[in-house]
């Protein structure tokens, strides 16, 4: 046993190596892009071969690894919260597939938005597809959750949810690790039609799903991860979700006076959670995230009993929750801490010095300042913060991809320039097909792939992108006298204004590439050449 300090997304990792994985696909996003970082570095990964490269997004990276566990081996697939909703179609079919070899799917939700669209809880989808959900309490528990999670998955016969939340991911804490697990050897379905979703056959798979939801609660029922606690004063009885645990924990250090509920496994463990509620007078729910568990337990055996957290007001109904939110819901006093030095006021996030994004908002900003306001489209990246002053060049960013087919929907409705704005992970990530729709119609719209050679808002991850965008591009049947490449930097100032005014004016679909790598991602490059440089001399 070896103990290391680790963040609950390396935690994450190192547990799915040690339980036997041959395989993570994932596509980039806070805050879960650690957990395949920390594979691709891990030497055992290396050695071993798992498959740990990033996928174009969270769809592809689902279905490649339900082919991996088709194939027999045990497999991993991550992103962030809102990349389920791209992952959806294939991750609710999932359960009615099943699996071969383990799987387990990894979402990293935000709570508070600290750097997403919404804070969607990831609970929903798996109660939704009906699947078994894990929710660590801690580093140590994500770690043995992933270890574990791939015998769970084989057991039940599903794809098995395991849902963190940002400040499990990012935060560190000694985990105890062990020797990594053999992978499974490779072997199909013992069913052969067990992945065919024909509907005679997903009728079949569909009615297994149902009869097998009786085996996934008695397994919550009996998982170490799910655990009852008696106390003295049974005037109020706690459901602690996930993280809210250690908030609890926090609050009382020694023990806790109250009845309460370690829950970490789902479906609910109904009957774990009667014996506490047979006992006390009210429940206090814990939950980051939606009320999910509060609402499930209004709707069943507590009718009439009254049931406390995010919906009745105890506690905060949007954002994360910590300890004092905790405390003020147990009435218990807050201690307040002495006030934030200057030097940790917010700051409103800003582009690097020296992006190349500056350089294409001025130009673009000149170019459509005598159109007026909302006529640009955005997409999801750094280049989202022309949203803000001094640019303010931008008037949507709705999600991945939304930028090219939002222009085209303005465009339709007789909006004329129309302009997206898109990076280039973006582009291959959902953009593409956007774009197909656009030539296929000859709608009249200017799209701005913007260049920077990686995927620079995560922290710079390869962009499948990568030297593909003009041949992507001529491919979807871009006209190639509409198609110009250009270097995003001021020395170039006049020219992409030049090529911006021919192209917005131009009625069909035009698409223009200002490239520069990204700043951060040049200096790491240096950095490793100089390095390597040096070992070599
Ligand atoms: S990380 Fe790169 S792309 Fe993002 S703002 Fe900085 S320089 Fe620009």
């Amino acid at each position: 046993m070896t103990k290391k300090l680790l963040l609950g997304a390396e935690a994450i990792g190192q547990g799915a190596i040690d339980g036997g994985m041959s395989g993570v696909y994932a596509y980039p996003g806070t805050p879960s892009t650690e957990i395949t970082e920390y594979v691709q570095e891990n030497k055992v990964a290396k050695e071993r071969n798992i498959h740990r490269e990033w996928s174009a997004n969270e769809k592809t990276a689902m279905e490649a690894a339900l082919g991996m566990s088709y194939a027999g081996k045990r497999t991993m697939v991550c992103m962030k919260h809102v990349g389920l909703n791209v992952a959806a179609d294939a991750f609710v079919n999932s359960a009615i597939t099943g699996v071969n070899g383990g799987l387990i799917v990894t979402v990293a939700d935000d709570p508070s938005m600290h750097s997403s669209q919404n804070e969607q809880d990831s609970r929903f989808y798996g109660k939704f597809s009906m699947l078994p959900i894990l929710e660590p309490s801690d580093q140590q528990e994500a770690y043995e959750m992933a270890r574990t999670g791939f015998e769970l998955s084989e057991k039940l016969g599903v794809p098995v949810l395991l849902r963190i939340t940002t400040r499990l991911a990012h935060s560190r804490a000694g985990v105890e690790t062990v020797e990594p697990m053999p992978e499974n050897r490779g072997s199909l379905p013992k069913d052969p039609r067990q992945f065919v979703l024909l509907p005679a056959i997903a009728r079949v798979r569909y009615a297994g799903l149902l009869e097998k939801q009786g085996s996934f609660r008695e397994c919550a029922e009996k998982a170490p991860f799910n655990q009852f606690f008696d106390g003295e004063d049974k005037s109020l009885g706690i459901i602690c979700c996930g993280i809210t645990y250690n908030y609890l924990k926090e609050n009382y250090p020694d023990e806790c006076p109250y009845p309460h509920v370690k829950l970490s496994q789902y479906p609910l463990p109904e009957d774990m959670l009667k014996k506490m509620e047979e006992q006390v007078d009210e429940i206090l729910v814990l939950e980051e995230g939606y009320p999910l568990v509060e609402e499930m337990l209004s709707g069943f055996f507590c009718r009439g009993r009254r049931i406390l957290g995010r919906l009745d007001g105890t506690l905060p109904r949007m954002g994360e929750l910590n300890p004092d939110h905790v405390a003020k819901a147990l009435g218990i006093p807050v201690k307040e801490g002495g006030k934030a030095p200057d030097m940790l006021a917010n700051r409103p996030p800003a582009l690097c010095k020296g992006c190349s994004h500056h350089d294409t908002y001025k130009a673009l900003n000149l170019v459509m300042e005598p159109f007026g306001d909302g006529h640009v489209f955005s997409d999801i990246g750094c280049y989202t913060l022309g949203a803000l002053p001094p640019y303010s060049s931008i008037n949507s960013c709705v999600d991945m991809g939304a930028s090219i087919t939002m222009a085209k929907g303005a465009a339709d409705a007789g909006l004329f320039p129309s302009v997206a704005v898109i990076g280039d992970s973006t582009f291959t990530h959902s953009g593409m097909t956007g774009l197909l729709d656009a030539v296929n119609e000859k709608t009249p719209i200017t799209v701005l792939i913007c260049d920077n050679e990686s995927v620079s808002m995560t922290g710079g991850q390869d962009s499948a992108a990568l030297g593909k965008i003009e041949s992507i591009c001529l491919g979807l049947g871009v006209d190639p006298d509409h198609l110009h490449t250009i270097e995003a930097h001021r020395k170039n100032h006049d020219k992409l204004v030049e090529l911006l005014e021919k192209e917005v004016n131009y009625e069909g679909v035009s698409v223009i590439i200002p490239r520069r790598e990204c700043i951060q991602k040049a200096a790491r490059r240096i950095r490793a050449e100089k390095m390597k440089r040096e070992q070599n001399a």
